[in-house]
């Protein structure tokens, strides 16, 4: 288990599950947790170590037992599962290069078949294309086909009948990576960690806030959007399952649509780019177009160069800007509509393309709870890459990509109230 980090409404561990029925096995949920994983920090430790607790409950309620391991899948697991005489691996799906990386070596080691099974995307990433898309546009009427076939209810995990009769893993405080979650206090009132939590929260999102999604999603001093995007990076709540319970509402489709949207279509799209674009956090993953452009404005004057401790301490001259990056400091999250605005002005504002990359990847990646995830890459690549997007009207700097400043965002939603909210009483 790696990506998808729940008991429930989890396509990798029923096909587990039923490989060992068949074979009268125990089974064994087993999670690589490595201390020092790349651009992680004690708020995302924190974070998944109290979703991880929930989780072995969970399992042993069901006979399922759970080793949390501390070295890299394959560095560790050869030799561990020669040590129980494992019968079959069984991993999740994760396009990112780190995973795609390790899950090569692992299989060049194994002596035991290991079964992928994708339980993040509704529709497999490698069944819905086998390239790399243009947009949502080529992505969306091939989802459209087949999201009847994939679209349905998930069984439940069995109590299983076998057990796993290994001797019992250390205490987990003696863990390195416990003690990396234990570096920070750190609590958001807005999400608490868990499985049970993200069901709780999916359930109040879909009977409470998603008749007013498409009106409010769009304004950040709105609680508009569902918030659910920390539990769907760690893999707490089932796309598949949030996807149902709102295809089987009674709201409006329209409503339900916009939802899905970006749900199934952004989030699996943002899979896709991952998956078949290696230079995914680089320049060199943007579109010809966008390079071309990029590059012919390169040695355009800059209104304003920053270094990475200015963006990071927010302190750039624009106030919108600063409260944004206090916002994401603070809370571990930043609107969907000012994202897109906080990447763009990192563009604006540092001296090339490839340092505003950088910039943008390491403080999304450093603080945003739902960091490190297929859809920040993509949505940063969309903001200052044209990833996904169109050419638009030339300007400054930003050549033909998409150009957003604190104007448009003043027609939009209460820019001095949300300033006022983050500084004042957030
Ligand atoms: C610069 C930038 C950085 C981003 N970084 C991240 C990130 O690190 N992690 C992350 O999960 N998303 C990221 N996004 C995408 C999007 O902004 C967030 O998924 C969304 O704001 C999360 O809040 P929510 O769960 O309340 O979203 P909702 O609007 O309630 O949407 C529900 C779910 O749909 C998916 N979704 C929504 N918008 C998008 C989108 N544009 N692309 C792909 N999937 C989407 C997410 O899984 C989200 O949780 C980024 C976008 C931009 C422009």
């Amino acid at each position: 288990m790696s990506r998808d980090q729940r008991v429930n409404d989890n396509w990798a561990l029923l096909w587990a599950q039923q490989e060992a029925l068949i074979h009268h096995k125990g089974l064994l949920v087993v999670f690589c947790m490595i201390p020092d994983y790349p651009g992680a920090t004690p708020r995302h430790y924190s974070f998944m170590r109290k979703g991880l607790r929930e989780l072995q409950e969970k399992l042993n309620q069901c006979n399922i037992g759970f080793r949390l391991l501390e070295q890299s899948p394959e560095v560790i697991l050869p030799q561990f599962l020669d040590t129980i005489d494992a019968h079959l691996l069984v991993s999740d799906f994760d396009p990112l290069r780190i995973k795609q990386q390790w899950k090569k070596m692992l299989i060049d080691r194994l002596k035991v078949p290991l079964h992928e099974v994708d339980t993040h995307n509704i529709v497999p990433a490698w069944i819905i294309s086998d390239k790399k898309e243009y947009g949502a546009y080529t992505l969306r009427p091939k989802i459209k086909r087949v999201l009847d076939d994939y679209l349905t209810d998930i069984p439940a995990v069995q109590l299983h009948p076998f057990n796993w009769n290994n001797p019992p893993p250390e205490a987990p405080e003696t863990y390195r990576g416990e003690r990396v979650a234990s570096q920070t206090t750190e609590a958001y009132p807005w999400i608490q960690a868990g499985e049970a939590a993200a069901h709780l929260a999916a359930v109040n999102f879909v009977q409470q806030r998603l008749a007013t999604y498409t009106k409010a999603r769009n304004n950040p001093c709105l609680d508009g959007q569902s918030g659910l995007s920390p539990y769907l990076h760690f893999g707490q709540l089932s796309p598949q399952r949030l996807a149902w319970m709102v295809s089987r509402s009674a709201l409006p489709a329209e409503t339900k649509d916009a939802f899905l949207e970006e749900l199934v279509v952004r989030r699996e799209l943002a899979d896709n780019f991952c998956y078949y674009e290696p230079a995914y956090d680089r320049v060199a993953g943007f579109p010809d177009w966008a390079r071309k452009t990029l590059d012919q404005h390169r040695n355009d004057q800059r209104a304003a160069v920053y270094s990475l401790a200015e963006f990071e301490n927010g302190t750039t001259h624009e106030m919108l800007w600063n409260a944004c990056q206090q916002d994401l400091v603070q809370s571990g999250k930043l609107h969907g509509f000012l994202r897109m605005y906080w990447a763009k002005k990192i563009l604006e504002w540092t001296p090339d393309p490839e340092t505003a990359l950088e910039y943008a990847i390491t403080l999304n990646d450093r603080y945003s709870l739902d960091g490190r995830d297929p859809n920040g890459y993509t949505g940063i690549a969309w903001s200052l890459g044209g990833v996904h997007d169109r050419a638009w009207r030339e300007r400054a700097v930003f050549g033909k990509i998409r150009y957003m400043n604190e104007a448009g965002c003043r027609r939009k939603f209460d820019v001095a109230g949300y300033i006022d909210t983050v500084f004042n009483q957030g």
